[in-house]
């Protein structure tokens, strides 16, 4: 009797210690490096030893296919989940990356708005799901890191992940652009907290795609920071064709060329992040 409660306690002191910090990675615009940095931040994460998922709540499944993971009509995937026909757990794949899993997206995902509008909790099936896994008590899913891909869009599946999470992590495009659309996520953000999930904090804003030889980078990336002051990190994710590359070849840029100018950036990113859930977990 001793030794079982013994051990019941233990689990649950390790399960709190080992409570994962999760981020969305979400901007309703598409294009923007949302699945980029979430693929190669993930790993750059890995590689310094934290564990990671990756979910895929995004139908176009860019994360799971620039993971090298193939994607079968056949597949459980982050709809199943969803929707209740699988738990989270029976859907991780190992990546093949040493502490990197991922829960992959099928296309199903197009018509999971639809469907979770009939269920109970329909804006905490992702949170739930996460829950579950936590209490499972299976160690291989004690991650340190969740990271969520998001659709481009604001609709149910964004919910689902900033319900989910602690913190919400945007890529910003150094474009003309950037800013436009970026106070109609940050209200979303706030309907989110003051309804749904009050611990949701917003990690970060991330400048992608900074061209050097293009002075209009430089003056979005001004502008984006005497509007956003220091929650836009300092490291900017440079425009760099091996980033691009990499997806085609299913691998994190860090592995297909891990001195280039881009893995070197998401290894910085990595390591402000880490930097700042410290801050965030001690407020
Ligand atoms: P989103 O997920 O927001 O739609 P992606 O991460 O898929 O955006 O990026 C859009 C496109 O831009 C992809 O083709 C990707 O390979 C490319 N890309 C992203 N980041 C970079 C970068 N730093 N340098 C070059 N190309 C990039
Ligand atoms: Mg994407």
């Amino acid at each position: 009797m001793r030794k079982a409660s013994y051990s019941k306690s233990r689990r649950r002191s390790v399960s709190i210690q080992n409570k994962p910090r999760i981020i969305a990675v979400a901007n309703q615009k598409g294009g923007v490096g949302k699945t980029t940095t979430a693929i190669n931040l993930g790993t750059a994460l890995a590689a310094v030893g934290e564990t990671v998922l990756i979910i895929d709540l995004d139908p176009q499944g860019n994360a799971s296919t620039g993971l090298g993971i193939a994607r079968k009509a056949s597949q459980k995937s982050s709809y199943h989940v969803l929707i209740g026909e699988a738990s989270l757990d029976q859907v991780i794949i190992e990546s093949g990356i040493p502490r990197l899993h991922c829960a992959p997206s099928t296309m199903d995902l197009l018509g999971a708005e639809l469907e979770l509008a009939e269920f109970d909790r329909k804006a905490y099936r992702l949170a739930d799901a996460i829950k579950t896994m936590q209490e499972s008590g299976n160690t291989a899913r004690n991650y340190s890191y969740i990271l969520v891909d998001c659709p481009p869009s604001l609709n149910l599946l964004t919910i689902n992940s900033l319900s989910a999470a602690d913190a919400i992590l945007v890529p910003l495009q150094c474009e003309f652009f950037a800013l436009e659309g970026l106070s109609q996520l940050l209200k979303t953000v706030e309907r989110v907290k003051s309804t749904l999930n009050p611990r949701l904090a917003i990690q970060g804003v991330v400048l992608t795609m900074f061209d050097r030889r293009n002075s209009l980078s430089e003056q979005v990336a001004e502008d984006v920071r005497s509007v956003l002051g220091d929650k836009v990190y300092q490291t900017v994710i440079p425009r760099n064709v091996r980033v691009s590359e990499a997806p085609s070849y299913g691998k994190p840029v860090l592995l297909y060329d891990n001195g280039c100018l881009g893995s070197q950036a998401y290894i910085r990113l990595a390591s402000e992040v880490i930097r700042r859930e410290r801050d965030l977990r001690a407020a």
